[in-house]
Parts: C-alpha cells; structure tokens; sequence
C-alpha cells in the first residue's frame, strides 16, 4: 500500500483514515500488507517505533540520484511502515502545500516518492503480488511498473491498484518536467500522461493500473460524466472495464460513543444518556450560549475546500440563524474560506462557533455533541464524517452525491425508515428545504430518537470492503499470472522485450 497519509502518522484527511484502517482490516483477513509512505518528521521515530533499515539507498530523479534513508516502524502488531526519508522533500508544516497554494515542488518531491517506493522493495527483499497506490501521489508508479520494469527485474510479476480518493486533484503539471519521470518519450501522448499539454499522474496511473477503484460505486459512475470527471472522464470511460466502487469502511475503533475517549461521556444506541452531556460539554468548548442546549445544534467537520459546498452554507446562513439554531464549525484549509467563515462568526457570536485548526479532539466531540452534521459537497468521493455522524446519533444533512448517496438513505415518515435528510439540487432553496424537515422533525421527540437510532444500527465497518478489495486483488493477480507476470506493455501479445527495446523505453 502506498499512501502520502496514514492516520496516525499524518493526515490532512479522509485519505489517512483509509491509510490508517484498511491495511488493518486487510491484515485480519490474512493478507501481508506493508505501508509505504513520506517520513514527514521525526514525530514517526516516537509514534511508529521507526528506526532506520536501509541507508543511502540510490534512487533515480531526472539526472540527479538521491541517497535515501528508509525507516521501518509499525502501525500495528502486524502491520509494518516504511517511512521515505529525504528532509529536503518532507519535513515541511505541511504535507501538500500552505493554505495560499500547493508547494512549489511537489512535481519533483512525489516523482521522487514514486521511484523509492519501487526501491525499496528490493532493498527490504517485499515482492509484492501487488502494490495499490492512492491519489495521483502515488500515481506514476503503474506507469513504472508497467514502462520501466523489465520481465527478469524484481517487481515482474508485481500488479497494481489505483484508488482514486478524489479525482479534483490530479498531480497537473508542466510538460517540460516530463523527462524527469524517467518514462519513455512515447507516454507524453494521448493514451499516455499527457493531459492538455501537460502532464497528469492520475491519467497515468489510470491508463497503466491493472484495476482501478473509487471509494463508494455511485462516485464510481459519477466520475465518468462531464458533471464530475474534471477532464477525466473520457479516459475513464475507456478503461471502465477495470474500474470498481468500493465504499470506504469506517474504523469503529476510533470511532465509537461507547469508548470514545475524547467525549464527554460515553453513550449507545441504547442508552442515549451521554449525548446531552456530550451537547453541553460541546457548547462549553466553542464557547456557546447554554441556552441552545434547547435548540438544534448543527456541526461541521470539513476540509475548507471548495468541494465542500461552504457557498451553499454561506447563502442559507440568514434563514438558518432566523431559525435560531447553533453551529459548530471545525475546519482549515483555503484561505478565502477562513475569511468568510470568521466573519458569519463575528456577525453571529451567539449562534456561530467556528475554530480554524486541525483539532482531532474537537472533531469527535462535534460528531458526539451536535444534533445535526452537514455535508451540502458538490462532490463527495466517499465521506467519511456522515459515517461517523451516523454511529453517534448526529442526524447527517447531506447532498445526494457519490458516497453521500450511498450511505445515507433519507427518513421516510410514514414507514419510519432512513437515517438523514438528503437533497439532489446544488441550490441553497434545495439545501434549505432538507434542513428544513430536518429541523421540524427535531422538535418531535419520538420520531428523532427514531432517526437517531436508525443511523446509529447501521454498520460501515472495514470488514465488508476489505473483504471487496481482496477479492479485487486475487483476481487482478491471477490475470496477471496468466498473462505470463511480464509487464502490461507486452501482455496479450506473448511478445518479450529485448534488451535493446527496453533501453529505448528508459531513454
Ligand atoms: P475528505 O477526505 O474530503 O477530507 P472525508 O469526510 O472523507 O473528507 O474525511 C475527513 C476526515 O478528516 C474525517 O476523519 C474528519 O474528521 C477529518 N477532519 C477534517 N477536517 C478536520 C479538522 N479541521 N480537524 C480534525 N479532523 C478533521
């Protein structure tokens, strides 16, 4: 598994929670998983256990070979991390960029986490049946296993999985970086990387993957159409055939009013009890008025990104404070957001409590506390908040949108069925209506404990999804066995390279 985020060890979001649980869920399953991933900073060596276990170890960038040191720590008792380090590329405040822009080299700094991923492998003696990688930073290496490795090398026989957490971000860059990938000349073409005269590691990964997934099957066919693809689509529809939605699990583990240890105090599906301390306690924190302990609460828990639906947000936020409600907002990410987000609170201190920070904490004790939790995404690949939201008994509001949509069916009155309130247009009269009959039904006791306990019976743990990919990787490396376990270029054809083909393709 190659990830640029694993919970505990770094995450800015869903993709690290995913890093930190799947591997897990694939472990007790009996599969060997080993992570690899950046070695941010030292906080690793304490976290992980992680001590050094290849030193100096070449790896190839452009003209330049860089001296690698890789660690080796333990996310659990069987599953093991391989840290990349090179402190020029990774140790920084942030993993992709500061809240003005992306980082100026993340070109060259995830082309180089491509590569010594790859290297490593070797060097620690791990051969692979297949490496899955995950968003477009581990993205070039189907395009390596498929380009550049050769049928006697090491990974020969080794598969590859690409999952796509959120195809918004692509890994776009300038053509005249390509011959820094190494790869051969011919792959900056059209069914290669080359995306509207520049280059794109996730175009790559999906035109070299032996398979490809999504992470809930409604963003699986989302992504195919104009509304969603960002450019993509054409190509996804053209390796459609390999492509697969699996819904991410949630980890109970962490995730849990029963023993979760950061809330106030504990509750169940069966005795609710907790939660009103859980609503106090949150109240207290972000430094609300007591009085909304009789009002709905409503709390978000979100990347500040565009895709989060903060516009829609921002032009029902009269008719909500009109309402009288409270609304607890955790989040950090664009600036444009920070602004507009400190100003509703200026303008609503008695209503509105927004903490701009990343506060692992805070965000369990929003799930626990609030009565409510919005999601208004234009697009939302899985979501992993209205999940959560759902196991502590905070009602989900959510758009009608890729893992949104498969997760939370919406309240039926009559039948007393649904765990939320959904809508389909991304218009703030449709974001109103839903929690419109959101909040009326909140006023009527019974029903809502209904509501709540629906969604707190439903189950998203790992297991099911973990038992989905693997069955995706059994048959994925069967196909390749049959096909010989020479590289993807030459299956099918039952051709061989030459020596001399493969220096053409290095060249
Ligand atoms: P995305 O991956 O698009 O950010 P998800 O809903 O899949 O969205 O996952 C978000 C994850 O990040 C959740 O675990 C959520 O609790 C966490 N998260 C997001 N923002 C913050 C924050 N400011 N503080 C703490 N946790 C956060």
């Amino acid at each position: 598994m190659v990830f640029s985020e694993v919970a505990p060890f770094a995450k800015t979001g869903g993709l690290a929670d995913v890093g930190g649980a799947l591997p897990l869920a694939l472990s007790n399953l009996g599969c060997q998983v080993r992570i690899v991933m950046p070695f941010y900073n030292r906080f690793v060596e304490e976290f992980a256990g992680a001590d050094p276990v290849v030193e100096n170890l070449p790896v190839e960038l452009g003209s330049q070979v860089i001296n690698t040191d890789i660690y080796r720590g333990q996310l659990n008792d069987t599953v093991e991390v391989y840290f990349i380090r090179r402190d020029e590329f990774f140790d920084r405040t942030y993993l992709y960029g500061t809240p003005k822009g992306d980082y100026f080299d993340n070109f060259q700094r995830f082309t180089y986490f491509c590569k010594a991923a790859l290297s490593l492998c070797p060097a620690v003696q791990f051969q692979p049946d297949i490496i899955h990688c995950h968003d477009w930073q581990s993205g070039l290496i189907p395009a390596y296993l498929k380009h550049l490795v050769a049928a006697e090398d090491y990974l020969a026989a080794t598969a590859s999985m690409f999952t796509i957490h959120n195809i918004a971000y692509q890994g776009q860059f300038a053509a005249k970086l390509f011959p820094q990938t190494g790869l051969p000349g011919r792959f900056f073409s059209m069914d290669g990387m080359e995306f509207w005269g520049g280059i794109n590691f996730v175009k790559a990964a999906i035109v070299c993957a032996d398979v490809i997934t999504t992470v809930s099957p409604r963003y699986s066919e989302e992504i195919q159409t104009k509304e969603y693809g960002h450019k993509l689509e054409g190509v996804l529809q053209m390796h459609r055939r390999k492509l697969h939605g699996i819904i991410n699990g949630v980890n109970y583990e962490e995730w849990n009013p029963e023993n979760d240890r950061y809330i106030a105090a504990n509750y169940s599906r069966e005795n609710l009890e907790g939660k009103h301390m859980c609503k106090l306690d949150l109240l207290r924190t972000v430094k609300l008025p007591e009085r909304l302990m009789n009002r709905p609460l409503i709390g978000v828990v979100s990347r500040l990104a565009d895709q989060k639906g903060f516009d829609l947000l921002a032009a029902v936020m009269d008719k909500f404070m009109a309402y009288d409600l409270g609304l607890a907002i955790l989040g950090v990410g664009e600036d444009k957001y920070h602004t507009m987000l400190t100003a509703l609170a200026e303008r609503y201190p008695e209503k509105i409590a927004v903490r701009l920070e990343f506060d692992e904490r805070l965000a369990h004790k929003i799930e626990a506390g609030a009565d409510m939790f919005l999601m208004p995404s234009q697009y939302e690949p899985c979501g992993l908040n209205q999940m959560y939201s759902l196991r502590y008994g905070t009602v989900p509001i959510v758009r009608a949108t890729g893992g949104l949509y498969d997760t939370i069916t919406p309240f039926n009155p009559t039948k007393g069925e649904g765990v939320g309130f959904r809508f389909t247009n991304y218009k703030p009269e449709s974001f109103w209506d839903a929690t419109k009959k959101a909040l009326d039904l909140f006023s009527q006791t019974e029903t809502w404990r209904q509501i709540m306990k629906n969604g707190m019976a439903m189950d998203f743990s790992w297991q099911s999804s973990a038992q989905q990919y693997l069955k995706l990787y059994e048959k994925t490396v069967a196909e390749k066995k049959r096909a010989g376990g020479s590289p993807a270029t030459e299956r099918g054809t039952g051709k061989k390279k030459t020596g001399d083909a493969r220096q053409r393709d290095k060249a």
